[in-house]
């Protein structure tokens, strides 16, 4: 069952027929104005609207939306902490700079799912979607690597 984009998050919980707790709505509208934060990050974001929510109820909460499509849950390669965004449906892919971590949404790339195809089908009927995480280096961290690498030059150029 799809949800309707337009309608308020408690209505989309309840459209899933989940109970709108205080709990599903804050991290969903947190996670809105936030997207890609951990599951920690949200609870010490709501935690001063809804002091009494716990670490683990919100766990719950993002693994509950994340299974049921209201949430997109991202799990970046050597990171422990899954992050989570709301789920637009756009097929949008990201990318990350291996330095600092910093993430970024990128456009689909090629506008609809799935925006590539493998090589070998390996048996599977159909191919639904397919996301992409682009590994890169951001402005500020290549601007620090240039400052490092031309003062370290000399010493590496002995090697
Ligand atoms: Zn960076
Ligand atoms: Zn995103």
């Amino acid at each position: 069952m799809r949800t309707d984009p337009t309608a308020s998050w408690a209505e989309q919980v309840r459209q899933l027929g989940l109970r709108a707790t205080p709990g599903r709505v804050a991290s969903l509208r947190y996670l809105h104005d936030h997207p890609h934060s951990t599951a920690a990050q949200v609870h010490s974001g709501i935690s001063a609207e809804l002091p009494t929510v716990s670490m683990q109820s919100v766990h719950n909460v993002v693994n509950d939306l994340s299974a049921r499509g209201l949430l997109r849950r991202i799990d970046l390669p050597g990171s422990g902490a899954a992050r989570f965004e709301t789920n637009r449906e756009d097929n949008h892919h990201h990318i990350q700079c291996v330095v600092c971590g910093r993430l970024e949404d990128v456009e689909c790339v090629v506008g609809h799912a799935p925006c590539l195809t493998p090589a070998d089908g390996h048996g599977m009927h159909t191919v639904l979607s397919a996301e992409v995480m682009f590994r890169a280096i951001c402005t500020d961290c290549a601007a620090t690597e240039n400052t490092r690498s031309t003062t370290h030059t000399q010493e590496k150029n002995h090697d």
